[in-house]
């Protein structure tokens, strides 16, 4: 899909797709569910000593079941959660470093984030024009009139209709309320967009037009998205890399072409094994791997392979270690099979 031409007052970003945007290091995000004085310790192991990086211009996809950690990750990069340890750096800046309220607000003035559900990030007592100029009249950018004519740049942009901003969340479908949001998210002209499974509500017919919109957004102002997803296919067609996550641990990283060919880790290929395929023939032929049993709980989780109970590969090793990611085949896993 096209995207109308914006008169320019976001601004074009030609920087270089090499340059590190936002890298994470060994990030943690613990939350104590303990209850009652005497109670045991009860520990949910959210995020468990994640590490990745985004290049400018690129979309890293993440995928894994639900409750596998992917928003808590996404919340902890825009700060919404403070981290347990490790780091975000953000053009090598600390993220959780930052204290001072003038530089947290230009931190996520650059970095926002598109939210799954559009019929609850809406607040359904603003018309559209406030709810897309919010952002502006708090980070007080331009005079009244500059944000009024940057509020029809993004509707055009998003590919509502200008008169579209006196009307209410109601009255639009979940794929026009996703523009709206994805129209408010550009508001603060941002450089990275955490999108955490903005498709997951949609109509699967809408769900590749907001993928198209996202993707000619990406190309048009070099943005940076971590694209958040419980399926490899949602990722599949946007994503320059996809990590597979599972259990507050990814599994596997790599170029999305290569995981998306050949999958090393037995979560990887499980995932993609249910991905359906348009080809008949080709879908006749597909092995389906089915996984036994309900994803474990993340409350204080045994030592060894957090995939061990559902694997079908499993070994004494897997029990007793945790595998760390490697380099295997272009990409890393984390396995003891490799
Ligand atoms: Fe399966 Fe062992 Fe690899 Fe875990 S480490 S995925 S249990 S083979």
């Amino acid at each position: 899909m096209l995207v109308p031409q914006p008169q320019r007052t976001l601004q074009v970003k030609t920087a270089p797709k090499t340059q590190t945007l936002l890298e994470v290091r060994g990030l943690r995000k613990y939350f104590d569910v303990t209850r009652g004085l005497f109670a045991s310790k009860k520990i949910v192991k959210a995020v468990d000593d994640v590490s990745f990086t985004v290049k400018q211009g690129e979309t890293h996809g993440l995928v894994g079941e639900s409750g596998c950690g992917k928003s808590t990750l996404g919340r902890t990069i825009v700060r919404i959660y403070s981290p347990t340890s490790g780091q975000v750096l953000y053009r090598d800046k600390d993220v959780f470093a930052i204290k001072n309220a003038a530089d947290l607000k230009a931190y996520q003035k650059r970095v926002q984030m598109i939210f799954q559900d559009p019929y609850a990030s809406l607040n359904p007592r603003l018309t559209i024009g406030e709810i897309i100029r919010e952002s502006m009249d708090i980070h007080n950018i331009g005079t009244h009139a500059d944000r009024e004519v940057r509020v029809q740049e993004l509707i055009r942009l998003v590919g509502l209709k200008p008169d579209h901003v006196r009307r209410f969340p109601h009255e639009f479908s979940g794929g026009q309320r996703q523009r709206i949001s994805i129209a408010r998210t550009l508001a603060l002209d941002p450089e990275f967009i955490v999108c955490d499974e903005p498709i997951s509500a949609l109509d699967v017919s809408i769900q590749a037009q907001i993928i198209n919109l996202l993707e000619d957004l990406r190309d048009t102002f070099g943005l940076s998205y971590l694209f958040i997803a419980h399926d490899l296919s949602m990722v599949k067609h946007i994503s320059h890399r996809i990590s597979v996550m599972y259990l507050g641990h990814i599994v596997e990283t790599g170029e999305s072409s290569l995981l998306y060919r050949s999958p090393l880790h037995p979560y990887s290929q499980a995932l993609l094994s249910s991905v359906c395929v348009p080809d008949p023939v080709a879908a006749s032929r597909k092995q389906r791997i089915l996984l036994k049993g309900e994803i474990p709980t993340p409350i204080n989780p045994p030592p060894g392979c957090p995939f061990y109970k559902r694997c079908r590969h499993g070994m004494e090793i897997c029990t007793l270690e945790m595998p760390l990611l490697k380099e295997v085949q272009g990409r890393e896993v984390a396995c003891h099979l490799y």
